[in-house]
């Protein structure tokens, strides 16, 4: 199996060969193309497996075929449990953009640091990295809106649970619209995570690494 085999363009496949990559990873030959149909996802997978590249990249496609948000108009939101992963998340998707020819801005958010550099820098962003605190905040200060976004994604979402985060993206999610594309990765199906599976994903594609 090879990435170009996968429904990627190319100047995504050049800049999956300057990362290094030589093949995609089990977890990828499976969202990739999912996540190209439309498809809502519950990827059941741990970090290491590749599932970033998995979801940053067939996003990326598809923001291609789409016009520029409206400033401050997220389209793609990726919720994260830690600062940690917010940036490492954020790096992949600017590393798959070099050669992009509609440059798609992606910007992570997390606490911890000043919100008002972040609020300057959410000017022109389109896909937001964020973890849920800092994310409210940012919404409670007017610095952007999500009533045009199309992707979510809740990355390591038994973590986030883990840490408290419940509440707060219950909060978020109320604010979305109802239409929407959802790609839930987690590194077990317990209990909790279940139910949100069974709230958020219509019709989900299950995909376990
Ligand atoms: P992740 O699980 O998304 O945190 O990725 C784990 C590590 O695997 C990261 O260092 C990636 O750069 C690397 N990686 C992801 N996909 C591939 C691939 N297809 N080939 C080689 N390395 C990869």
């Amino acid at each position: 199996m090879d990435f170009s085999s996968l429904g990627l363009s190319v100047p995504l496949l050049k800049a999956i060969k300057e990362q290094g990559y030589d093949q995609p990873f089990p977890i990828q030959q499976e969202t990739i193309p999912a996540i190209l149909a439309g498809s809502d996802i519950m990827g059941i997978a741990q970090t290491g497996s590749g599932k970033t590249a998995g979801f940053a990249l067939p996003i990326l496609q598809q923001f291609q075929k789409k016009q520029a948000a409206k400033n401050r108009f997220i389209k793609a939101l990726v919720l994260v449990p830690t600062r940690e992963l917010a940036l490492q998340v954020a790096e992949v998707f600017l590393g798959f953009s070099t050669h992009l020819t509609r440059r798609v801005k992606t910007l992570a958010v997390f606490g911890g640091v000043s919100i008002n550099p972040q609020m300057m820098a959410l000017s022109g962003t389109e896909v937001l990295v964020a973890t849920p605190g800092r994310l409210l905040d940012l919404i409670d200060n007017n610095a952007l809106q999500l009533s045009e976004l199309e992707v979510l994604v809740l990355d390591e979402a038994d973590k986030m649970l883990n840490l408290g985060f419940e509440e707060e993206m219950n909060r978020i999610l109320s604010l979305l619209p109802k239409k929407r594309q959802n790609l839930l990765f987690s590194a077990t199906l317990a209990g909790d995570i279940q139910a949100i599976k069974e709230r958020l994903l219509h019709d989900p594609v299950v995909i376990s690494v």
